[in-house]
């Protein structure tokens, strides 16, 4: 086999694990986003929660409000009543003060009511707040395990891109800039096997002559007379490891 064939079949290879760390790094972002929206909907019941209990405390201390404002009412009423002079008088202030005393009494109960429902709404918050903790704890470990990933594929990328580096010196301009022009053009594929006469890029046959030179051929790299991918001979029934899976749509 040509030595640069050689070298471009393994820079295939690593460029294919390439994109994949690639491609597993740029999928990080959306699952800790996934990992983040997790936790809305326990925000949510949260503030929902939160909002309740600050609603019957505002309700309380609008209860009480009133209350002392009738009672300031009751009072003043009462002093009025003992300086009438008719039984008339007298008797509208009466009315005046069952009135207040009504009104008083029944937003006692509906401050009754409101305490005695407190401790059931703070209990309830206490336990969403207890479970948005939990889920912020578990979602706080999954997303430093995709950061740990993530540290792991930029490793694993930096290793590769030397040992790239390296293959490439091995090549020649003319094939690298060939080889690369490939890559952007053929879905990342530009080095694949023919097997059985038929390029694994895209699936066209050779004619029986060039694929006997191309399986025959120590000095010269092929390329596909259809797809022009660059050709490397593998026996038939063997496992092609570098085709992607990814073959020609046309
Ligand atoms: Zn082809």
């Amino acid at each position: 086999m040509h030595p640069e064939l050689a070298a471009l079949m393994e820079l295939q290879a690593i460029d294919v694990q390439m994109d994949q760390c690639r491609d597993a790094i740029s999928r990080i972002p959306a699952s800790i986003e996934k990992e983040e929206r997790y936790l809305t909907g326990f925000e949510s019941s949260v503030a929902e929660l939160e909002g309740e209990v600050e609603a019957a405390r505002k309700k309380l201390r609008e209860a009480e409000g009133e209350i002392q404002s009738f009672d300031q009412k009751l009072r003043d009423t009462r002093g009025k009543q003992t300086l009438v002079k008719t039984n008339e008088e007298y008797r509208a202030l009466g009315a005046e003060i069952e009135g207040y005393q009504s009104r008083i009494s029944a937003l006692e109960d509906t401050v009754l009511e409101i305490m005695e429902s407190m401790p059931a709404h703070e209990e309830k918050l206490a336990g969403a707040r207890g479970e948005l903790e939990t889920a912020r704890g578990k979602v706080q470990g999954e997303v430093k395990k995709y950061e740990n990933h993530q540290a792991d594929f930029e490793r694993e990328l930096s290793g590769l891109l030397d040992k790239s580096k390296a293959l490439a010196g091995g090549v020649s301009e003319e094939w690298l800039k060939r080889y690369e022009g490939l890559r952007k053009s053929r879905q990342g594929l530009a080095v694949c096997a023919v097997v059985n006469r038929t390029c694994q890029g895209c699936r066209m046959a050779e004619t029986i002559k060039r694929f006997l030179e191309i399986r025959d051929s120590e000095d010269r790299i092929y390329t596909c007379s259809n797809c022009k991918r660059i050709l490397y001979y593998h026996e038939e029934g063997e496992s092609v490891e570098l085709s992607l899976p990814a073959v020609d749509e046309e």
